[in-house]
């Protein structure tokens, strides 16, 4: 019988004085209901594999599409990351988005970071190396107009309707190309690296901290071989999320 309830037991006259509390406060249960049960929820990132579809991208010596290896090292990335973020890929397969669609995909579903993907294409095929772009609005007249993924904005006609709004954000941008150069560099074999500021098209209308990636030029003999490599693009995984989880540490 000790299962049975007693409201003459101590026990029980407890329960009818909690339960009493429960009726004079009902907002007290409701509000203990609906606290969550994971108070921090987890950050956002978008990752843009460029090009896509027709748009193949730069072109390898060997034929490797551009528009492949970014897919390829997006996939790679989305693995690393989707454990401890919410990752959202703009294309998941081989179809043709246009830029803007790129960051207003990021922008609505309002990412923590926005990483757009390419590598470099020149008709030189000694150009190499990795290069980390933020973005930095400059006067039309001192426009460049040779840089894949930053096509000058007077050659494009769909602008983004959120033009230049990510340059609030060019200060945490910047360190964040910082932090995920320093980690890709212990990474990968990648001779040359650095971080350059251009009004990249793909990144003026995120409205977070955003880049832009080139790993290696495919148009280099030796670095389309490398970006063929399943283990390189792993490494260059790798050091991306390593620089993405420096950068919450910092921020947060
Ligand atoms: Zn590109």
């Amino acid at each position: 019988m000790s299962a049975c309830y007693n409201p003459f037991s101590i026990k029980g006259r407890c329960l009818l004085i909690f339960l009493g509390i429960l009726l004079i406060c009902p907002g007290t249960l409701e509000a203990n209901l609906k606290k969550p049960v994971f108070a921090k929820q987890k950050k956002t990132i978008v990752l843009d594999p460029g090009h896509g579809g027709h748009d193949k991208g730069a072109l390898g010596p060997d034929g490797t599409f551009e528009k492949n290896v970014t897919l390829d090292l997006a996939r790679m990335l989305a693995t690393e990351l989707n454990n401890t973020y919410r990752v959202i890929l703009t294309r998941t397969d081989d179809y043709f988005l246009n830029i803007p669609s790129r960051t207003s995909m990021a922008n609505h579903v309002k990412a923590d970071l926005f990483i757009s993907i390419h590598s470099g294409g020149s008709f030189l095929h000694q150009a190499s190396g990795i290069t980390l772009y933020f973005f930095k609005e400059i006067l039309e007249s001192t426009l460049t107009p040779n840089i894949d993924p930053s096509r000058p904005f007077k050659e494009i006609n769909n602008r983004s309707p959120w033009s230049n709004i990510q340059n609030r954000h060019q200060a945490s941008s910047k360190i964040l190309a910082q932090l995920m150069l320093n980690r890709i560099n212990e990474q990968t074999i990648f001779k040359k690296s650095e971080i350059l500021d251009a009004p990249l098209m793909v990144l003026e209308g995120a409205d977070m901290p955003a880049v832009c990636l080139e790993i290696g030029y495919i148009t280099n003999p030796a670095e389309e071989k490398s970006l063929q490599d399943i283990s390189v693009l792993s490494n260059i995984a790798q050091g991306i999320r390593n620089g993405i989880d420096n950068f919450f540490e910092k921020v947060r």
